[in-house]
């Protein structure tokens, strides 16, 4: 399976890849297109970030959909409002060609009527975030008594981000015998339970393993005084000016505090977080895209799953409460075969967390010193 013509996908979904510029499909796509082309099963893939999850389940979605019809035929749920704008954008290019083929975004932080509108245009696919989807079933704004084809994409993050009761409430309102197509990077416990519970011996496909998956970035310490990291941050941009990078901060408030501090040294940069309007969000998102700012310095979960293109760098400024948040971080680079640099700014007290992310991660960091700047190491 060398092309995507190999993989079965119709005329107007090889033109758009065309345009796109997709040359070989990537190992999750190569893997999954055939089988959700073929066959009506359920499915349970494994793939880390990045592997071009997105199209694995977008082109087979929009070729079995009947786009004569208006009726909603398949719903995609993710985790945050940014994914499901980057889902919904993608498909659109996925489904230029396809005449008729409407599809809508559902998250929180906009305007419901607005978005009811858009699914009564006609949308045969609606890209949903668990809590605003549910609610619009609730106020019968959306109906998807009629869908064929349900994803949960990044299940991982959405039970981790407590959507478990959404997911299942909206599930409830969907047919028995629809399709369920679950896309993960990890496979705890929650993600195999939920797997169990709405889906009928799905087909699984795992897709590389962890050491692989991480091949793209090599993972660098700078060990410093806990009150000089914003220093080493300064001095790790001032080394690299071409850095395009997002910055991980532990709080919505040490997010904005940095960014603000960032931009009144004279960086470019911008932040992302929970506590800006959706306005906001979209704004500094939409810069970053367009590499207008160089460094955004965001929240987990404003930043979770976000796919823009040719970062250099993840900086860690704090390490995540949670170890495993690490490897969703650091995925955020290293994309689509290009190689990208993930570094944590750690003090002494935290090395051993080092210790920890290098056993789940598989790879070793590199101790690298604070470039010019010896009198802030330890
Ligand atoms: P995931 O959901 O697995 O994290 P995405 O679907 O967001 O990954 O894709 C990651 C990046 O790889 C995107 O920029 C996407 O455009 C790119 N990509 C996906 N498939 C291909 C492909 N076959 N060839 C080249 N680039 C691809
Ligand atoms: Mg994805």
């Amino acid at each position: 399976m060398n092309t995507f013509q190999d993989l079965g996908l119709n005329d107007d979904l090889l033109r758009a890849i065309t345009d796109i510029g997709f040359i070989t499909p990537s190992d999750v796509q190569a893997k999954a297109i055939p089988i959700l082309l073929e066959q009506d099963t359920d499915l349970v893939a494994l793939a880390q970030t990045g592997t071009g999850k997105t199209a694995a389940f977008g082109f087979p979605m929009l070729q079995k959909i009947n786009i004569e019809s208006r009726t909603t035929q398949g719903l995609i749920l993710s985790p945050t409002r940014e994914l499901c704008l980057q889902i919904t954008n993608e498909l659109k290019n996925y489904g230029k060609y396809c005449k008729g083929f409407n599809v809508a975004a559902i998250y929180g932080g906009a305007s419901i009527s607005d978005q009811a509108r858009e699914v009564k245009r006609g949308a045969q696919i609606i890209v949903a975030t668990p809590g605003r989807m549910k609610d619009m079933i609730n106020r019968n704004m959306v109906d998807i008594s009629k869908i064929e084809y349900a994803v949960l994409d990044e299940a991982d993050e959405m039970l981790n981000m407590g959507f478990y009761e959404d997911i299942t409430d909206i599930l409830s309102h969907s047919p028995k015998d629809k399709n369920t197509w679950l896309f993960s990077a990890t496979m705890p416990k929650e993600v195999s339970n939920i797997a169990k519970k709405f889906m009928n011996s799905p087909v699984e496909i795992t897709v590389g393993n962890k050491n692989e998956s991480t091949n793209q970035v090599s993972h660098e310490y700078y060990l410093v005084n806990s009150r000089d990291r914003y220093q080493a941050l300064k001095r790790l941009a001032d080394a690299n000016p071409d850095i395009f990078s997002v910055i991980f901060c532990r709080t919505k408030r040490d997010t904005q505090k940095v960014a603000e501090q960032l931009i009144e040294d004279g960086y470019s940069a911008g932040a992302l977080h929970g506590d800006l309007s959706q306005n906001q969000r979209d704004m500094v998102m939409n810069s970053f895209r367009k590499n207008q700012i160089q460094m955004l310095v965001a929240t987990d979960v404003a930043a979770r799953g976000i796919d823009v293109d040719n970062i250099t760098h993840v900086i860690n400024y704090q390490l995540p409460d949670e170890i495993e948040t690490y490897t969703h971080r650091s995925g955020r680079t290293g994309r689509a075969g290009k190689t990208g640099v993930s570094i944590v700014i750690v003090s002494k007290s935290e090395l051993r967390k080092i210790k920890s992310i290098e056993r789940i991660i598989n790879k070793s960091f590199v101790r690298k010193d604070i470039p010019d700047g010896m009198e802030i190491c330890e």
